[in-house]
């Protein structure tokens, strides 16, 4: 059986990053708008840091204002609240993101219920996400859109496919499987407590794996030339007893790759997948942002 197409993800990426550089050049010579972006990072944990660092890279290169704003563990709610108001009123900042997960001591739906919606980039807030559910232009969560943008670009027109989206979360799950019912696909949701989850999966035209488990997903999950897009970034000791001996560890998917790739037609990468589209859409997502608020876009 041929091997499956492993799909060209950093590619789109840089396509997504460079209309969205275009777009701000446009912005800034023809209405004097600068898209600006803030994001905040609580704490210290190392993958955010990884990732928040990413994001600010990214928004510099394509010619955004772009803040960071990084706060010890300790922030009280009311610091990160008047941060968040703060950056709700700043007309230099069009898109703020705070980077989740937050310390346990902080209460993140008190964050996002503070946030200007027109300003949340990561689709987080409940107006938002009523609107995506609605059917209605919203900010979508960076992750779905860069999900849909794979999709599309590998499989065209998605109407009538069976799409399967293992993982339920407000940030990854529930927005691209509403994506997904936009596209005209008839979508299953599974998750923790989904009966018989291999032969769900096997329906699957295209699989979505955002599940926080490493290559939970096998090949024998897979039906023969389904697409298969893994969001799943999990930190993994290596195999080899000297490289794990030493600490070192790698990043997997959801999905066990080896297996899926002799099943599938389609598949994404992890590490070099989804997450480059996370950032890509970010950029996207501030370019909109800014345009909305300024009455450039409906
Ligand atoms: P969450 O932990 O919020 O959600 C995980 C989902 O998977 C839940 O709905 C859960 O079900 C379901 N699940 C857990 N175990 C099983 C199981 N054994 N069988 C079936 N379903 C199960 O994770 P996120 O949605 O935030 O993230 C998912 C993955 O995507 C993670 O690896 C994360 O690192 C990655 N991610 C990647 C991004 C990227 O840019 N590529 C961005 C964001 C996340 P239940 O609801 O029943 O508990």
């Amino acid at each position: 059986m041929p091997q499956a197409h492993t799909l060209d993800v950093k590619s789109l990426a840089e396509l997504v990053r460079a209309q969205a550089a275009g777009e701000v050049a446009m912005l800034k010579s023809e209405h004097g708008i600068q898209p600006g972006l803030a994001v905040v990072l609580v704490g210290e944990d190392p993958a955010s840091q990884v990732y928040v660092r990413s994001k600010g890279e990214h928004s510099l290169a394509a010619g955004m204002h772009s803040e960071t704003h990084r706060l010890p563990a300790d922030t009280t709610q009311d610091q990160l609240m008047a941060l968040v108001e703060q950056l709700n009123d700043d007309p230099k900042i069009h898109g703020i993101l705070v980077q989740m997960p937050l310390p346990k001591h902080l209460d993140e739906k008190m964050v996002l219920a503070a946030m200007d919606p027109n300003k949340d980039v990561d689709g987080l807030t409940v107006v938002n996400a009523g609107l995506l559910a609605s059917g209605m232009p919203a900010l979508i969560p960076c992750t779905p859109l860069g999900c849909m943008l794979v999709l599309r670009q590998t499989l065209g027109d998605l109407a009538g496919k069976r799409a399967v989206v293992v993982g339920r979360s407000v940030l990854v799950g529930r927005p691209i499987a509403q994506l997904l019912l936009q596209a005209d696909c008839t979508v299953t949701i599974a998750h923790s407590r989904t009966v018989d989850l291999p032969a769900v999966c096997r329906d699957a035209d295209i699989l979505v794996a955002a599940v926080g488990r490493p290559q939970m997903i096998k090949g024998d999950w897979i039906k023969p030339g389904a697409t298969v897009i893994d969001v799943g970034i999990n930190r993994v000791p290596f195999r080899d007893p000297v490289k794990a001996a030493e600490g070192r560890t790698k990043l997997v998917g959801d999905v066990a790759f080896k297996e899926a790739e002799k099943v599938a037609a389609n598949i994404t990468p992890v590490p070099g997948g989804i997450g480059l589209m996370t950032v890509a859409c970010l950029l996207a997502n501030t370019v909109t942002a800014a345009k909305r608020i300024h009455g450039l876009e409906g």
